[in-house]
């Protein structure tokens, strides 16, 4: 079962204290999915910050209050960001510059960040107009998310030169607590997630969320990748390396406990989700049909083609575990196909 233990939220530039020395912000995003959490960690002779928000005014204003009022004048020394995404990644220059903090992320993490900053290429535009109309997307969609997703590095700041490399079970202090760091993939390709055995805790990034499931989405250039793969791989090896009893403290909603009963949940929703997808490839089908028929009908244009990449994420699974063919039809489109 799971549970909530905390009933109030901090509002913007605010914080709430959830274990000894942690602390929870959560800051607006401009998308349906209108917030992200961040957490504060006691150190010594400062914080440290995991994740930092999105490059936007009202995240940049909650900030300043949060610098003022909350920090008994220290700095950030360390930000730790779990992974490339905009509303993780998005102030993580802009804060370093502030506080001259060090930056730590996962090699592949940082290579995106760094990568998506620099804003779209021709090369980038042609391979995303490409994809999504081998994925049998009209006209207008593939234009519109087109547009929608050339504006992505104007919600991040500049990404620092130099990282700090985190790897999958390195251990280290944040002040008086020793974490842990655990590789997870299918969200995003290494995501970091920390867990500290003296609090009992774990911050889970996008990894595990309670109330939705984490976005797991085959991307232009991952064409031949199985990321549902690895997420499904990822959620099993938590529950062996992480207690049930943990305090989990995602990067939206709020924070839960019910590790092991919210991974079940998790494997056992793609699992339904794959069912429902073979099921509608009756005969040679698009991933774009499939889109429309397995997401409800009122998802604005981001979430439809992020629907579209989460679609073709089964697919592409059950391609690769031979429960499906993929082959290209005549106006050169993905045909997924029962075997
Ligand atoms: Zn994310």
């Amino acid at each position: 079962m799971i549970k909530y233990p905390f009933s109030d939220i901090p509002g913007p530039g605010e914080v709430q204290k959830v274990a000894p020395g942690v602390f929870w912000i959560r800051m607006p995003l401009p998308f349906r999915l209108n917030h992200i959490n961040l957490w504060l960690i006691e150190d010594t002779d400062g914080w440290t910050l995991i994740d930092t928000g999105m490059a936007m005014d009202e995240a940049r204003n909650a900030w300043s209050r949060i610098i003022e009022k909350h920090l008994n004048g220290q700095k950030i020394n360390r930000i730790i960001v779990t992974h490339f995404h905009s509303d993780h990644a998005g102030l993580a220059g802009w804060l370093t510059d502030k506080f001259s903090s060090l930056l730590w992320m996962s090699q592949t993490e940082w290579e995106r960040t760094r990568l998506l900053t620099g804003g779209p290429t021709k090369a980038w535009s042609k391979e995303v107009l490409k994809f999504f109309k081998m994925a049998g997307c009209p006209e207008k969609m593939i234009n519109e998310t087109h547009s929608l997703w050339s504006e992505y590095n104007k919600r991040m700041s500049p990404t620092p030169d130099l990282h700090t490399r985190l790897v999958d079970d390195m251990v280290f202090n944040i002040g008086k607590y020793t974490w842990r760091v655990l590789i997870g993939t299918g969200h995003a390709p290494e995501h970091v997630s920390l867990y500290s055995e003296e609090l009992d805790v774990l911050i889970a990034g996008d990894q595990v969320l309670p109330r939705i499931s984490p976005n797991v989405s085959l991307f232009p250039g991952d064409s031949g990748d199985d990321p549902l793969g690895g997420f499904l791989k990822t959620t099993s090896s938590f529950r062996s390396r992480l207690p049930s009893t943990a305090l989990v403290l995602p990067s939206h909603n709020e924070p839960f406990f019910g590790l092991h009963d919210r991974l079940v949940e998790l494997i056992e929703h793609h699992k339904k989700r794959l069912d429902e997808m073979a099921g509608l490839c009756i005969r040679s089908s698009s991933a774009y049909s499939i889109t429309t028929k397995a997401f409800s009908p009122d998802l604005d244009s981001l979430q439809l083609s992020l629907a579209l990449t989460e679609t073709l994420a089964h697919l592409n699974h059950m391609v690769s575990k031979g429960r499906l063919t993929r082959n290209i039809d005549n106006n050169g489109i993905w045909a997924f196909k029962n075997t």
